[in-house]
């Protein structure tokens, strides 16, 4: 026998839900259970898949199985789909292993038709209920089935509403509801061009097919790779025959969750409609009751369901979420899942849980989705505020958290705006390493251009400050200081919010609110902690940094970025003064000024960070990022430094890269300008060296690293000016400090070449920023414009710079590691990339058998967490 695509309800259980979709395997399972379900059928992910296989086609072999599931269906419910004496009606629902919003939703009363509905109106002897059921069942099958949207019929029961001076749904007639259906139908005639499919069968085709086709849509997609959920899974779709909330003032539906979702309360929460079918209560026509209510009403009904719920969660060892219906005083289950919650609920929920004996901490560690921390993280807006408020435009979620403030187009502006007591929102083009002052003061980021590794998402994140990246819609004009965004202009000084989680840009304050973190956080972590065997450690470059990503639990530096610190404006001077020089003797007076600050900004760092291991990266950029571009600021540069204008020019000029990512950055620097290598090398120890005699508990030991190596050889010459310098320094402060020099493996030479790397490297640290940018071949700043054409084509279902590429970019580091253990097996390996706060590339660096890896301040925790459960799914 061929593979088997359609299970009765009564054929499956929990276990199946890759195959049956979480929908169908828990009616199973509830089945199995004994609990008042409306039985039906499930067709299966794999006819999904098989269903895209043949063309978007449901082949015959399927079809031949649905009917005879049907027949199977009409047998239990001892009624006939279509018939004209006792006819079944379904319900066709989506149900992907995962639930997934954007997907086709419900059908209701499937297997009506303009007879069927005259065989109903009289067995019933409730012919409204049987209008009412088929004017819901023509125009939900229209909008989902047919895309022709609601709001036509909506207008037309408006309409109706009027005519009959009513306001209630629910004071409309059966007349009323007959005539509706007419109108309904002539409707849809008028914009398909085809009458209303009246064959039960046909419909019941086409609204599976509808389900199949929407695994599909846009908005499905987005949400997949939001999620990190493959295309290839598939959704199942669930047939159940129909019950009725809506046969009058005896019946209703509602929905619940055994638990607060908001809260975590542990209260039976919901609301329910009496009279009523299931889309009422979520499209929001009439105000629904508590469930509370229902006690008054139908009291065994209520009592029942109470008994369900504690033995559904029982069962299921977590929050449910619950569908039901109440058809002449009966209760049905139409569904259970582990119910949706705010990170706050998620937290409070698993330590419950865990109180109430009914899951071990290592179920708790599992049951929290690290990405959903980040919410308690950073400030939200005010809840019901941001509900009231209408996007203006959208773009990337580069980095989370609520911002609100004034429009500035510059960061001196922001600085400025700052200084005067003022909250703003940075708007730029794009940022470079220049804005970062103004970044650091701003509320919020917003730029036209982009992606999710450009400049302002990686600063944002690391700066834990909300940033909405890539606004193509953004129409700006940097002369007049003012941007256009959906029809409006936005002129500096005017209120802006961002929300840095979702994308949206508000034309309009909307207050916000810090998020707190409650107990029940440091507990779980506490918990995430025994089991992960991955260190976490952040990526910062100032001591403010340094601390918060201490309190979210950091164990020491992976990454300080030192370019950085060049640009607050006591620094630019001098390292503009370096970069122009025409010989090595005017640089190293140039260095000479930055060295001691450089000192100070190591010695801060050390000081943060308590004898905690701290791995500081030499200069990384092109040296023309650090000077000005504007006119008027190249021409003060030349007066500041007695230069004329023209020559100043030619310099900069001269360092024009037509791809500077590819350029002379990194060590390639150090290779050209050894003095560079050496200034930051006496700056790093000296500052060891310091910090380490006034805190003789701890114990400093310097790792330097030396960025962008792709050859043995380049390594080894700038290793041995750092060990030259290095070691003069600590014989001239007769110290006894020990210092490691390793190097970023971020260029795909690097990786293959890792056994001869290894052998002048202390360590390894992963920067899988440039690593992606140099497999794939494009650059991190510009991939965001071309990246949706290639997710809408599913050529990629992930943004590569977010979510590790494990088959490609991943098997080069596979390769680095094996080969640089060989080696060196010592060798201490370790991520600085953006990925290593991303929960699936977490758990990649976790198999790998990485030592650590680092992140952003605001997503130590995260890490944390991924890494604990990527520990214990290890362990199974
Ligand atoms: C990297 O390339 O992954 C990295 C951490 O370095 P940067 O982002 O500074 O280039
Ligand atoms: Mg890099």
């Amino acid at each position: 026998m061929g593979k088997k695509f359609v299970y009765l309800f009564s054929e499956g259980d929990g276990s199946m839900r890759e195959l049956l979709g979480g929908k169908g395997a828990n009616l199973a399972e509830m089945t199995k259970l004994g609990m008042p379900v409306p039985q039906g059928f499930i067709v299966t992910t794999e006819a999904c898949t098989q269903y895209y296989a043949d063309g978007e086609k449901i082949n015959d072999e399927i079809q031949a199985e649905i009917y005879k599931s049907m027949e199977a269906l009409e047998k239990i419910a001892g009624k006939k789909f279509g018939d004209m004496e006792d006819p079944l009606l379904v319900s066709v629902r989506s149900g992907s292993r995962a639930s997934m919003p954007g997907m086709m939703d419900t059908i209701l009363n499937l297997g009506l038709n303009d007879e069927v509905v005259e065989v109903m109106a009289k067995k019933t002897n409730n012919p409204r209920f049987a209008y009412d059921s088929y004017r819901r069942f023509i125009q939900m099958y229209s909008d989902v089935v047919m895309e022709v949207g609601k709001k036509y019929f909506e207008e037309l029961i408006d309409e109706m509403k009027e005519k009959k001076g009513v306001t209630l749904d629910t004071d409309l007639t059966a007349e009323d509801l007959k005539e509706l259906a007419n109108q309904f139908k002539a409707e849809f005639k008028a914009k398909k061009g085809f009458d209303f499919p009246s064959d039960p069968k046909e419909q019941l085709m086409g609204a599976i097919m509808a389900v199949f086709r929407s695994w599909d849509n846009p908005r499905a997609i987005y949400y997949r790779r939001m999620n990190d959920i493959p295309s290839s899974w598939g959704t199942a779709v669930n047939i159940q025959m129909m019950v009725f909330g809506n046969t009058g003032d005896d019946s209703g539906t509602g929905v619940a969750f055994t638990r607060n979702p908001a809260t975590g309360e542990n209260k039976l929460f919901g609301e329910f409609l009496l009279n009523a079918q299931g889309e009422d209560v979520v499209a929001g026509v009439r105000t629904p009751e508590t469930i509370d209510h229902l006690k008054d009403v139908m009291p065994e009904a209520y009592e029942q369901f109470v008994e369900i719920c504690g033995r559904l969660e029982n069962h299921y060892r977590d929050m449910q979420d619950m569908e039901f219906t109440i058809e002449n005083r009966k209760l049905y289950m139409l569904q259970t899942r582990n119910g949706k919650r705010t990170a706050a609920a998620a937290l409070k929920i698993a330590c419950d849980l865990v109180d109430e004996k009914k899951i071990s901490e290592k179920e708790a560690v599992m049951m929290i989705d690290p990405k959903q921390l980040d919410a308690l993280l950073h400030p939200q807006f005010d809840a019901k505020a941001l509900k009231a408020a209408k996007p203006i435009g959208s773009a990337l979620p580069a980095s989370p958290g609520a911002a609100c403030g004034r429009v500035v187009f510059t960061a001196a502006d922001a600085v400025e705006w700052h200084e005067k007591g003022e909250k703003v929102i940075l708007t730029r083009l794009e940022t470079s390493p220049e804005d970062i002052a103004g970044m650091h003061v701003a509320q919020g980021i917003l730029t036209v251009r982009g992606g999710m590794t450009s400049h302002a998402a990686v600063v944002a994140r690391g700066m834990g400050t909300c940033c909405v990246s890539g606004c193509g819609e953004i129409k700006m004009n940097e002369e007049t200081k003012s941007f256009t965004l959906d029809g409006k202009t936005y002129n500096e000084g005017d209120y802006i919010s961002l929300d840095g989680s979702t994308g949206n840009i508000y034309g309009e304050a909307i207050p916000t609110v810090e998020a707190t973190i409650s107990g029940d956080f440091e507990r779980l972590m506490g918990w995430a902690d025994q089991y992960r065997t991955l260190d976490v450690r952040t990526n910062a470059d100032t001591p403010a940094d340094a601390m918060q990503a201490i309190k979210f639990g950091a164990q020491g530096i992976g990454l300080t970025r030192t370019e950085h610190m060049f640009f607050d404006s006591d620094r630019i001077p001098a390292m503009r003064e370096m970069i122009v020089s025409k010989n090595e003797t005017q640089r190293r007076t140039a260095l000479a000024k930055l060295l001691p600050m450089q000192r100070g900004d190591f010695e801060g760092i050390y000081e943060a960070m308590q004898g905690m291991p701290v791995t500081i990266r030499f200069l990384d950029p092109p040296l023309h990022e650090f000077l000005p571009t504007a006119e008027a600021d190249i021409v003060a540069l030349a007066k500041e430094m007695g230069l004329e204008v023209a020559d100043l020019k030619a310099t900069i000029s001269s360092l024009h890269e037509f791809n500077p990512m590819m350029g002379h950055r990194g060590c390639r620097l150090a290779v050209s300008y050894p003095e560079i290598a050496e200034m930051q090398t006496q700056a790093v120890i000296e500052a060891a060296i310091n910090v380490q005699k006034k805190h003789p508990e701890w114990k400093i030991v310097p790792e330097i690293m030396i960025p962008l190596v792709g050859e043995i050889k380049e390594l080894a010459y700038v290793k041995e000016v750092v060990v030259k310098t290095a070691d003069a320094v600590i014989a001239a402060a007769g110290s006894d400090i020990h210092y490691k020099v390793g190097t970023m493996i971020e260029i795909p030479r690097a990786c293959i070449t890792a056994d001869e790397i290894a052998k002048e490297a202390d360590f390894f640290s992963f920067g899988t920023n440039d690593l992606t940018q140099m497999t794939f071949g494009f650059s991190r700043d510009d991939a965001g414009a071309f990246l949706g054409s290639y997710y809408d084509k599913k050529i990629y279902e992930q943004d590569p710079f977010a979510r590790l590429d494990q088959k490609g970019v991943g098997k080069l580091v596979e390769t680095a590691v094996k080969l640089g253990r060989q080696a060196r097996p010592d060798i201490k390996l370790g991520i600085c990339g953006e990925h290593g706060g991303d929960p699936s590339s977490v758990e990649f660096c976790h198999r790998t058998g990485l030592s650590y890896v680092s992140c952003s301040p605001f997503r130590v925790p995260i890490a944390r967490l991924a890494a604990a459960q990527a520990a214990i799914k290890d362990e199974k």
